[in-house]
């Protein structure tokens, strides 16, 4: 690699850094415990065009690779923070990007780059689909220029928070096609002007991502806001999983690597029996072995990252990067709380946040057994297992 792409990489990974000093522990513990938006860093991340990073420059972005996106959300992650309110953005770009009219983007990116449109609402999963999003339900019926939209959306982050929703949603009824994987349409909803009753219903959930339930009744979607082709929207949107995937493998990377710096400082630190406990080998390896196991996961992810950008095919990398450094980061999280005892359960040291936190990434967006059946079928050409 060119030693000024390496130099610019760092700088980004610096420059993140820097901004995220302004954003400590005691900024996320408090957005946190009252479940609030983080307003000033989405600000923050705006303003220094991380935020936009994946927007082509043309557009008003930072024209970066996957790569450089996933350093940022590293980065984010491993300062401490919770950066759901930006990789929302970051993992639906790629939808519009490769797959909308020029006029969309033009409509759409400029602002999302300054920060005047917010697109962080992506509403796939159904609660009587669940992974298997062929199944799907929610029906757009096309009536002249505008769709017609009624169904019900499950576990939808920030809707609330979000001008923008990027919607799938059933275009041809199941019974009647062939190819299960067709009759599926991409929308975007813009949500500040909604003809029909869109209820947002926030769910009660064990991490801050805003979440909730979503039901449509006869809310109207004009024709132009169609992304691709009608019929067509499921493959748009497997096209963005590789992304989407690397992207969950640099955060967990960053939350593994925040979970080993706690640990190991902590068992410096922390006497007891008159020693360190990270004297004792019991405490000592555990944190060694899951940094090796973070280590090597962020090899694979930035193998993942650097095909995609080359446009190789990514897909078996991708998938393992998830499932690797998602499992990575799990195992951090319990050697840290093994490692703090007692004050891994007191909110005041951020464990007990970080342990909610990265325990999501193995199921969301997408679940672990979902990966290792891909990995199974389409890499090792195992019969399907569903
Ligand atoms: C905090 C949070 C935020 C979310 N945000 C969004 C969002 O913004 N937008 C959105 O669209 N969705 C969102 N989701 C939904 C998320 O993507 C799904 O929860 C996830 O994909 C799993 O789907 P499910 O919950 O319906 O599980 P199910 O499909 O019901 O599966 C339940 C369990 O069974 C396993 N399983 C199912 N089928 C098989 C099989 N054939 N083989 C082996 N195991 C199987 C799954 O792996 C899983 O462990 C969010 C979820 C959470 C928890």
């Amino acid at each position: 690699m060119e030693a000024s792409v390496q130099e610019d990489r760092q700088a980004i990974r610096q420059g993140v850094r820097e901004l995220c000093k302004d954003f400590p522990s005691a900024y996320w513990r408090d957005i946190d415990k009252h479940e609030k938006y983080p307003q000033e860093f989405v600000n923050a991340l705006t303003k220094s065009e991380y935020l936009a990073a994946l927007i082509p420059e043309e557009y008003g972005g930072a024209g970066l690779g996957v790569t450089e996106a996933g350093i940022i959300l590293e980065e984010i992650n491993r300062s401490g923070g919770n950066p759901g309110a930006c990789h929302a953005q970051m993992y639906t770009m790629g939808t519009l990007l490769r797959h909308g009219s020029d006029e969309q983007k033009r409509r759409y990116l400029p602002g999302i780059a300054k920060g005047d449109i917010r697109l962080q609402a992506f509403a796939v999963t159904e609660p009587n689909a669940g992974s298997e999003t062929t199944r799907i339900e929610t029906r757009a019926v096309r009536k002249g220029d505008r769709y017609i939209v009624n169904g019900q959306k499950i576990f939808i982050s920030r809707a609330k928070q979000s001008d923008l929703m990027l919607l799938l949603a059933r275009t041809t009824p199941y019974e009647e096609l062939k190819d299960k994987t067709q009759g599926l349409s991409v929308f975007i909803v813009d949500m500040r002007n909604i003809k029909g009753n869109l209820q947002i219903d926030p769910l009660d959930m064990m991490v801050n991502h805003h979440t909730n339930t979503i039901f449509f009744e006869d809310v109207e979607v004009p024709v132009e806001n169609r992304i691709g082709e009608e019929g067509k929207g499921f493959r748009y949107i497997i096209d963005g999983w590789n992304v989407e995937r690397i992207l969950v493998a640099s955060e967990a990377v960053g939350d593994g690597r925040w979970f080993i710096d706690r640990a190991s400082s902590y068992a410096r630190d922390r006497v007891v029996f008159g020693r360190p406990i990270g004297a004792n080998q019991g405490i000592q390896f555990p944190i060694a072995q899951a940094y090796a196991r973070v280590e090597a996961a962020d090899l694979m992810r930035f193998d993942a990252a650097a095909k995609f950008d080359r446009k190789e095919k990514c897909g078996a990398e991708a998938n393992m990067a998830k499932l690797l450094a998602s499992e990575a980061a799990w195992e951090a999280a319990n050697v840290c709380l093994n490692t703090y005892g007692g004050y891994g359960f007191a909110r005041d040291y951020d464990v007990e946040r970080k342990f909610r936190e990265t325990r999501l990434l193995t199921i969301a967006p997408v679940s672990n057994n979902l990966v290792l059946a891909f990995l199974g079928q389409n890499v090792l050409g195992m019969p399907k297992s569903y």
